[in-house]
């Protein structure tokens, strides 16, 4: 190598002896020297190189042979190919001229890359005749990429969205991105140099020697929510992330800041939050108003829901009542004020402000009622009485039944102006309308139930009524029986005997029926035994129903304690509706069967059965199958056989299929 250098060194330079010293000086100088030197002779075969530009070009050329340049591939700076003989020492030597700084990028064997500053340059002999060239190649990669790099973070800086500065330990704003002057309005120009207080409000100036604080300790500040100020004064919503700043001896000089506006996503975050609240209350509105009846927790619940809804001080439902004065009396319902805010005040509802409420016109909605035309005309106050809760925004909704009756109104009130907004004012006329609804359906289930009270009063009365005059006609009956000695006469007694018994009997089940209406069917409990009386009520029936016959298999005594009159009402009740409801069979079945803890008891026939549909029905009041229309009855018996089952806490029930015949049953707890 060392002898490939030294033949390679320009002959002028050996031929002046008296140079020899400064030469060998010179070859040291070339050999040590970090850059990448390298010589060609006129031809442009290689003639010299030194140590660095082996080592740049990461391969050894052949003195001589290798011609122009010794990389192994060559590029342009935009990265396409560049061919060997148009390499800057190549177009050196043709054109007999330097280039000063030409830029290329070398490919090395291993396949990394360099990008170089090259200086070739013409070396002319005494004639000026080319007898070669030197070039200096300058490794810039290093430079280059850092330049990238720098340019890469300034663009990332510039694009973000974020605001991106930095500061000096003294908060003297140092620099400022675009996105800074989009959130804070103030042009890079105007803010440089300028204290970072300027973006904080008076009243968080001390956040900013805590931040401080903690950058000169090294820390981090991380996505701390706070409020800063737009150059027109706007508050904004910020997410601040605060980084130390360190020099390249690692001291902190400073620090960025990156801060975010998020006082959208936090107005949007509100809003879900505040739908999903709306919609719970609309939901469970929903839900109160198609569950509930009564009028008084309907209103309570719509006064309530529709005053956190808007957000009011307080809201009030006024009926649509009016007393001799002319005035609407009745505070209904009340939410967010004591009731006794409201009671001393009467409501008048002739005034401009009240009647298009009260009178259906539409809702009222006022951003500072005080302020309204139709405000304060009125005598004695000539606005709010004293006392009154203060009322600035005014909203008022009109509550419509569906035959167009103003049902009254739903009054809501603020002490600050302008809270009401439009998407209040369409959500409480939703609610307000479903309420009506509400109303009216509690309104006729009022009046049903008013009705059914009446004829619960009046079966009361009528059975009662009833009862005296038949007892003592059965009695009268009963001693003419006895004395009466025609033939014809007796026979008359004993039907008529008979048919005051079947109506006697229907009096007693109606008066029954108004005894457990009033919660007065009394029990008198004995102990007796289950077979001795289901024997008596079956010879009974036995006798008294020829049609059929009734079998009862009777085994062990049963012991029960109830009331045995009851208990015989019940089992009368079913063997003759099993006979009754069989009118082609001839027999029932009757039987008894004990377990540990019961006594069940079932009746069996082969009637006309029912369906599935008209068991579910049979045991309420005045119910009646279709195919039982031909058969005498009320629909009573089994009304009130299931009530005296159950108050003996037992069961009843029913097993039946149309046309076939049907199983009753019930079971009395045996203590
Ligand atoms: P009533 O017999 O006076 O109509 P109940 O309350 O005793 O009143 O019976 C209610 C209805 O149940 C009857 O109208 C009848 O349709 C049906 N029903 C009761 N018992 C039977 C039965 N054993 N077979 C078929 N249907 C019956």
């Amino acid at each position: 190598m060392r002898e490939a250098v030294q033949n390679s060194i320009p002959s002028r330079l050996y031929k002046d002896p008296k140079n020899q010293q400064i030469n060998l000086h010179f070859e040291e100088l070339v050999n040590a020297s970090p850059v990448a030197i390298y010589t060609c002779d006129a031809n442009g075969y290689i003639a010299y190189y030194n140590p660095a530009a082996v080592t740049l070009w990461g391969r050894e050329p052949k003195i001589g042979v290798d011609l122009w340049c010794g990389s192994w591939k060559i590029y342009y700076p935009d990265g396409k190919p560049m061919p060997l003989d148009s390499c800057p020492m190549a177009r050196t030597l043709k054109e007999g001229k330097a280039f000063e700084a030409g830029e290329i990028t070398i490919e090395r064997p291993d396949h990394t890359f360099r990008n170089l500053l090259v200086f070739p340059k013409p070396i002319f002999d005494d004639r000026n005749k080319i007898i070669g060239a030197h070039n200096t190649l300058v490794d810039v990669t290093d430079q280059k990429y850092g330049e990238e790099k720098q340019a890469i973070l300034s663009a990332i800086v510039e694009s973000s969205d974020d605001a991106i500065i930095s500061k000096t330990l003294e908060g003297i704003i140092t620099s400022w991105n675009a996105g800074a002057e989009k959130i804070f309005g103030y042009t890079e120009k105007e803010i440089i140099g300028k204290h970072i207080s300027t973006l904080i409000p008076l009243s968080l100036r001390a956040e900013e020697d805590v931040i401080i604080g903690n950058i000169r300790s090294g820390r981090k500040v991380d996505h701390f929510q706070t409020v800063r100020v737009h150059k027109s004064g706007r508050e904004l919503q910020i997410s601040l992330t605060v980084s130390p700043v360190k020099d390249g001896s690692g001291n902190i000089i400073g620090a960025s800041k990156i801060a975010r506006d998020v006082s959208e996503s936090l107005a949007a975050e509100k809003k879900i939050r505040q739908s999903a609240e709306r919609l719970q209350i609309l939901n469970n509105i929903g839900k109160v108003i198609s569950e509930k009846l009564d009028v008084q927790s309907i209103l309570q619940h719509v006064t309530d829901a529709t005053t956190q809804i808007t957000g009011a001080a307080f809201g009030a439902f006024f009926y649509n009542k009016i007393d001799e004065r002319g005035e609407s009396y009745t505070l209904f319902t009340l939410s967010g004020a004591p009731r006794e805010a409201f009671e001393k005040f009467g409501m008048p509802r002739n005034t401009a402000v009240f009647e298009p409420t009260f009178s259906g016109k539409g809702v009222m909605r006022v951003a500072d009622i005080r302020l309204d035309p139709r405000y304060g005309h009125n005598k004695p106050n000539h606005g709010m009485p004293e006392g009154h809760l203060p009322v600035v925004s005014y909203l008022a909704i009109p509550v419509i039944s569906s035959s167009g009756t103003v049902i009254g109104g739903l009054f809501f009130g603020h002490p600050e102006a302008g809270v009401f907004t439009e998407e209040h004012e369409d959500l409480v006329s939703s609610i307000s309308s479903q309420a009506a609804i509400a109303l009216d359906n509690s309104k006729l289930f009022e009046d049903v139930k008013a009705l059914s009270a009446k004829k619960d009063e009046f079966i009361a009365l009528a059975s009662h009524e009833l009862k005296t005059p038949l007892t003592s006609i059965k009695g009268y009956l009963q001693v003419l029986q006895r004395t009466e000695r025609d033939h014809m006469g007796k026979v008359f007694i004993t039907k008529t005997l008979n048919q005051v018994e079947k109506l006697n009997d229907l009096v007693t089940d109606l008066l029954d029926i108004s005894r457990i209406e009033a919660g007065k069917l009394a029990l008198e409990k004995v102990t007796f035994n289950l077979v001795d009386l289901v024997l008596e009520v079956v010879e009974n029936l036995n006798y008294t129903h020829q049609s059929h016959h009734i079998l009862f298999d009777s085994g062990n005594a049963v012991m029960i304690h109830a009331d045995r009159q009851r208990i015989e009402q019940v089992l009368i009740n079913l063997l003759t509706n099993a006979v009754k409801y069989s009118p082609h069979a001839n027999q029932v079945w009757v039987n008894l069967q004990p377990s540990e803890n019961n006594v069940t008891v079932k009746v069996k026939d082969q009637g006309i059965g029912l369906t599935t549909e008209q068991q579910k029905h049979i045991f309420t009041r005045f119910y009646r199958a279709e195919g039982a229309f031909n058969i005498a009855g009320l629909g009573l018996g089994l009304y009130l056989t299931r009530e005296i089952v159950e108050r003996h806490q037992g069961c009843i029930g029913v097993s039946s299929e149309a046309g076939k015949g049907s199983e009753f049953y019930f079971t009395i707890p045996l203590n």
